[in-house]
């Protein structure tokens, strides 16, 4: 699904010198390149705070710590996304609220999260999924007139532009009071391990997390809070680094991969080509209002599980996020829940397909996979 080979080659020369300084400094953890990567970050994306941690899951989990969020507090997600997500919620001991999402854009449905508020909300999960945020400004009023918090899980949006209704443009990530993401090897932004941060414009907030990734530590050997050990290694702030100025141009050329995807799609009726929302209309060359994290097509009146094998059979990797409602994994199942309410989730999961996506896809390979989708479809 993904050629990270391709994108090293041409950042070998600064990773690999860059990966042996450290090696000769021995400045493992929290070197001075993470807290070089950190500042860069925080350049890039237009936030105050980055605090980078070990990976995206443990970023969630932390942002949640440091809002202080209880047990029994409600909070509501998406129930067509990664677990990672549904996890910390649970393992915090903080009742998760799974909400449907949207048809077009697959992301959380603002009428669904409008039905799921009750006194006990404490705040409300996002997921840009698959590259494109969730509609903010909904969101944003909601958490207003209710006074929750918002956490945007930008695991798969980083880099990502959002236009709000009155024009004006905030990265993915800035937006809500706390964000997390992950630095994954197959993330738009990934390293040779794991990865992750978390991203706030409060002070007091950062300054809360700061301590939480650190077990709970203001002062050296002072533990005022229950914290957690979650770090960024320096080998991995090194890769980031190297990456960082290129996160651009790497999204660009998923876009430009996504729209020959599309315009190869455009005239097959069983398949509905990532629609983009958010006052953007198409993949638009001026904002980078999609990352493509994910390509991914629905299918109606085709066997979705047979093409799976068929692209698989003629050697084209291809995924099914996610092939289970949240809902319904044993985990997380609750009788809360109502079948009724997941009109979406319950359908997507039988539709959706992702195709290769990444920053090195080349004409013949685009090619290649769209034909084959093609002939199986007109012949099955
Ligand atoms: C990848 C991902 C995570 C978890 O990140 P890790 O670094 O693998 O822990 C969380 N949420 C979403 C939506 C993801 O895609």
């Amino acid at each position: 699904m993904v050629d990270l080979k391709g994108q090293y080659a041409a950042i070998k020369n600064e990773v690999d010198s860059s990966i042996q300084e450290i090696i000769d400094n021995t400045s493992f953890v929290n070197g001075p390149k993470v807290h070089q990567f950190q500042k860069n970050l925080e350049n890039y994306l237009g936030v105050k705070h980055v605090i980078p941690c070990a990976n995206g899951t443990d970023a969630l989990q932390i942002a949640m710590m440091g809002l202080g969020l209880e047990q029994g507090d409600e909070v509501i997600t998406a129930d067509f996304t990664f677990a990672a997500t549904v996890e910390v919620i649970a393992l915090l001991k903080l009742t998760p609220v799974l909400v449907d999402v949207n048809p077009d854009d697959f992301n959380i449905s603002i009428d669904a999260i409008k039905k799921a508020i009750t006194p006990k909300t404490k705040a409300i999960v996002p997921v840009h999924l698959f590259g494109q945020c969730a509609n903010m400004d909904a969101i944003m009023q909601i958490a207003k007139e209710h006074n929750l918090y918002v956490i945007e899980d930008n695991a798969q949006a980083i880099g990502a532009t959002y236009t709000s209704t009155t024009g004006k443009k905030a990265k993915a990530g800035t937006i809500g009071h706390v964000a997390s993401t992950s630095f994954f090897p197959s993330k738009n932004l990934g390293c040779y391990g794991d990865g992750g941060a978390i991203f706030t414009n409060d002070d007091d907030l950062a300054h809360t997390i700061r301590g939480i990734v650190n077990h709970g530590m203001y002062e050296r050997y002072h533990h005022d809070v229950v914290g957690v050990n979650s770090r960024l290694d320096s080998i991995q702030a090194a890769v980031l680094d190297a990456k960082l100025p290129k996160l651009d141009s790497y999204n660009n050329a998923r876009r430009d991969a996504a729209r020959k995807y599309n315009a190869a799609f455009a005239d097959v009726p069983q398949i509905t080509t990532p629609k983009t929302v958010n006052n953007c209309e198409g993949i638009c060359d001026t904002c980078d209002c999609h990352v493509f994290h994910q390509y991914t097509l629905k299918v109606d009146n085709v066997d979705r599980d047979a093409l799976v094998k068929h692209l698989n059979a003629n050697n084209i990797p291809c995924g099914v996020y996610y092939p289970i409602p949240l809902h319904l994994q044993k985990a997380y199942k609750d009788e809360r829940y109502n079948e009724a309410d997941f009109p979406v989730t319950n359908q997507l999961v039988k539709q959706v397909i992702s195709l290769p996506m990444h920053t090195e896809l080349e004409d013949d390979q685009i090619h290649f996979i769209t034909t084959t989708v093609k002939d199986f479809i007109a012949n099955n």
